[in-house]
């Protein structure tokens, strides 16, 4: 499976990426975030809505946001609460006066959605899509036409990080075969570009997971280890940031599988039982 790549978009101008969506890049790239989070303008009956105001960090996104717009905006919708996708939230409040949307039971500390949002809900033309795993408060959204917002879901450019205690590996991988089994035509992620046909990308994404969890038994199975021993031996990531995201995956994984009873952990360390 290969992942997308895509240059570096242009700052500071929005980009039509389908009828009616505009996607904005914030200037926030790292290695966990590619090129930026995107922050999508959707047209709707009163305004655009802001998917996703972005970083706090990145001042001049909130200007874009509103030049883009041209300050029409009928709502602001939050996938989840990680500070990339929320951070400018305030910022974007001081602007103009719009409702927030967003699941009701936030991860991030200082937002709670004016309108919250459950599996199911919609808000203007949109339905929200409950989908625990990377956070548990994610949600994606659909037009109901085979278009779905990912977020930090499912990405083209890369996997998510799938870290306790707000991310769950077993919700992960129950809210991807979600998407297999709903199988739209193409998905806008919170990072990258775009994903069309999604769903065998989906399916191996599943796949792959689930080969990692039995490659974490096989290397339990008879051996004590500690969860950095455990990810340098299946990741060998040498980038801290790397190393540490490849941690707290594991440890998702091994969440999971204590939760199944298939691993236990002691003193030293997690241990398969069989
Ligand atoms: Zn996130």
């Amino acid at each position: 499976m290969a992942f997308l790549t895509e240059p570096e978009p242009e700052r500071g101008k929005p980009q039509a990426i389908a009828p009616g969506i505009l996607r904005l890049v914030a200037r926030n790239p790292s290695k966990m975030t590619f090129h930026g989070t995107n922050t999508y303008l959707i047209e709707s009956e009163g305004g655009f809505l802001v998917l996703d105001p972005g970083p706090a960090t990145d001042e001049q996104h909130v200007a874009d946001i509103l030049a883009a717009t041209g300050g029409k905006i009928s709502g602001v919708v939050i996938s989840h609460g990680h500070h990339d996708h929320v951070g400018a939230l305030k910022a974007l409040q001081a602007r103009i006066e719009a409702p927030t949307y967003g699941y009701p039971v936030s991860i991030a500390p200082d937002f709670t959605p004016d309108v919250a949002l459950r599996h199911g809900d919609r808000v203007a033309h949109l339905q929200a899509l409950h989908t625990p795993g990377h956070a548990s408060d994610h949600l994606c959204f659909t037009d109901g036409e085979g278009l779905v917002f990912t977020a930090d879901h499912v990405m083209a450019w890369n996997s998510s990080v799938v870290s306790p205690p707000s991310g769950s590996m077993a919700d992960y991988v129950s809210s991807l075969q979600m998407m297999i089994d709903r199988d739209d035509r193409f998905y806008l992620p919170g990072h990258g570009p775009a994903l069309a046909e999604p769903r065998d990308y989906v399916i191996e994404m599943r796949r792959r997971r689930m080969a990692r969890e039995e490659e974490i038994l096989a290397t339990l199975r008879g051996e004590t280890l500690s969860v950095p021993e455990i990810a340098e031996r299946l990741y060998a990531k040498t980038d801290p940031h790397l190393q540490s995201a490849a941690e707290r995956n594991v440890m998702s994984h091994l969440q999971k599988l204590w939760t199944e009873g298939r691993v236990v952990e002691d003193d030293d360390g997690w241990v398969a039982v069989d």
